[in-house]
């Protein structure tokens, strides 16, 4: 998998001149003509965007998987009779074509933003992307992704927030990086920027959205630094970082191979969350020893019916071949809170993140976890494959699993040999009872995104309190200090959320008796070899010291001091 310089694991830095979108379309030029023409025009302008969206779903990344489903969904927009309709009665009624849609998506898009549902709420930014397509067919424009030119220098992208359809088409030769205004970290645009090499400052807010075209734009998003048409000796030394992390990234990914371990050789193996076939390619290339998450829910999440064991048993042996040999580890259905499945609704609740999410939810659809256990042991007799259950809250539930498990494998020959059980300690009260939770079970993994969030009662994706829903909480930290602390005797404690892609805090997870961790494909490399610059020692003092502090800005504070031959 080829790495594009400077980016890849951690380049996070980019430097060129800005290309502004997600602003208004200039419709100064637009000459409305009568009702007939309008429509006329509105018809040629759904076509010529239902084109490019057919164009893009073609493309490498558009296709099957998560991003072509985004795809789908605008196409899916575009041919709905009721908003054609309310468009077209618009037009009739005297509107020139770009109002008529403005109008009725702006309506729609303000309904949505609305709404208490987090997954209807992030539909508006489909509404959004779809608006920008349409207006911009209407005033003769390109297309939002020719939005950056084909020549000179590669630019730097200013977008309000950056949806997985732009995210999926930029060029990573001529886009030196993104620039979002809002819309977080974890966002699936942001993602799959990242995880094509392009670096993203997210959240820049007032700063950025001042930016006019063309005016030079540089960051650092590993130091949180974002400059506007910055003087010759930044540029330089912009210039100088990207090319030193560039030698980093070399230096990181030429031993990215050898299996991750401390200084001292305390063995720490790093394995990659992945949710396609594509992923996995590039973790392994990233030096992945394993999937230690595979996300099942966002895997077939486009599907409209739920995916036959087959299916299922054929996408899951296609990702544990891509991992030729080493461990996978598949997490059954973590459908609810943000992560919606057509196929399995959850039910209409006021609070969805504590509500029937994961493992809850199941319980009410036995069938389709069987199905899901079924291929999970139909493939793991000749896959080292291994199974993990989500948002378990107590022992009751995990012994409800295991009778899952037990029915789905006996109805197959019995469980096959070498396959490992483990569950997600997520919530609070898991890792408080851990002893419990967890007897009898090859390993735990703990979700520190959901941890965070439950233990500091901060919605995940709410960037107005996105402090306290930081991992990096002293009260989290203590958590998962106690789940190593108080696990049974010979059950393993892996870590797979986000919490451990952070180099620094990978060093801290190891010092408090983690043994296995599992990130995002980009930071494999970088995070083994932070583990590499410190003994277990050192680990185990550092995560002495991360216990001690007082709050999470003294937590990054001390990581970012620790840092050692890579900055965090
Ligand atoms: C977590 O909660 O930390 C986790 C890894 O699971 P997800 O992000 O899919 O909820
Ligand atoms: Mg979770």
């Amino acid at each position: 998998v080829p790495v594009p310089p400077a980016a890849g694991p951690g380049g996070d830095v980019a430097l060129g001149p800005a290309v502004v979108r997600g602003g208004a379309i200039d419709l100064s030029g637009y000459r409305p003509g009568g009702p007939a023409e309008e429509q006329r025009r509105s018809d040629a302008a759904v076509a010529r965007a239902l084109a490019e969206l057919a164009a893009l779903r073609r493309s490498a990344t558009g296709g099957p998987g998560p991003v072509g489903a985004v795809l789908e969904a605008h196409e899916a927009l575009l041919v709905d009779p009721g908003l054609i309709e309310a468009v077209s009665a618009g037009i009739a009624a005297g509107a020139p074509a770009p109002t008529a849609w403005e109008d009725r998506l702006s309506a729609l898009g303000g309904e949505l933003e609305a709404m208490d549902d987090p997954y209807l709420r992030a539909r508006a930014e489909d509404v959004r992307s779809v608006r920008q397509r349409v207006l911009a067919a209407l005033a003769g424009a390109g297309a939002p992704e020719d939005a950056v030119p084909a020549e000179g220098p590669p630019a730097v992208l200013v977008v309000r927030e950056l949806d997985a359809a732009t995210a999926a088409t930029l060029d990573p030769h001529r886009v030196a990086g993104v620039v979002t205004l809002a819309g977080g970290d974890t966002g699936h645009g942001v993602l799959v920027a990242r995880s094509r090499g392009i670096p993203v400052y997210h959240d820049a807010g007032p700063a950025a959205a001042a930016v006019a075209p063309g005016t030079v734009v540089g960051f650092d998003a590993r130091a949180r630094r974002f400059v506007v048409d910055p003087d010759e000796s930044t540029r330089r030394s912009l210039r100088e970082l990207s090319a030193a992390r560039a030698v980093e990234a070399e230096r990181v990914l030429a031993t990215a191979r050898e299996p991750g371990a401390t200084a001292d050789g305390h063995p720490v193996p790093v394995l990659a969350n992945v949710t396609t076939p594509a992923d996995a390619g590039r973790a392994v290339a990233f030096g992945a020893q394993g999937c230690g998450l595979l996300r099942t829910e966002v895997l077939f999440g486009h599907l409209d019916d739920a995916p036959s064991v087959e299916a299922q048993a054929a996408a899951f042996a296609g990702i544990a071949e891509a991992f030729a040999g080493r461990p996978v580890t598949v997490r059954t259905w973590d459908v609810g809170g943000d992560k919606p499945l057509s196929f399995l609704p959850a039910p209409d609740e006021a609070n969805p993140f504590l509500g029937e999410r994961g493992l809850r939810l199941m319980r009410r659809a036995p069938e389709v976890l069987r199905d899901q256990l079924t291929a999970i042991c139909l493939v793991a007799r000749d896959h080292p494959v291994h199974v993990m259950f989500p948002m378990v809250s107590t022992a009751e539930e995990v012994a409800w699993a295991l009778e899952r498990l037990d029915e789905a494998s006996s109805a197959i020959g019995g469980r096959p040999a070498g396959m490992r059980v483990g569950v997600m300690i997520e919530v609070p009260a898991a890792a408080l009872a851990v002893r419990r939770v967890a007897q009898g079970l090859d390993f735990v993994s703990i979700g520190t995104n959901d941890l965070a969030q439950y233990t500091m009662a901060a919605e995940r994706g709410n960037t107005a309190v996105s402090a306290l829903a930081d991992a990096r909480q002293p009260a989290v930290l203590d958590l998962v200090s106690r789940v190593c602390a108080e696990v049974p005797e010979g059950t393993h404690v892996a870590v797979c959320g986000d919490l451990a892609g952070d180099p620094a805090a990978a060093v801290v997870l190891a010092g408090l008796g983690v043994e296995e961790l599992s990130v995002v494909p980009t930071r494999v490399a970088l995070v083994k070899a932070r583990l590499r610059d410190v003994t277990l020692a050192g680990a185990q003092d550092l995560a002495r010291r991360a216990l001690a502090c007082g709050s999470a800005a003294e937590v990054r504070a001390l990581l970012a001091g620790a840092a050692g031959a890579i900055p965090a």
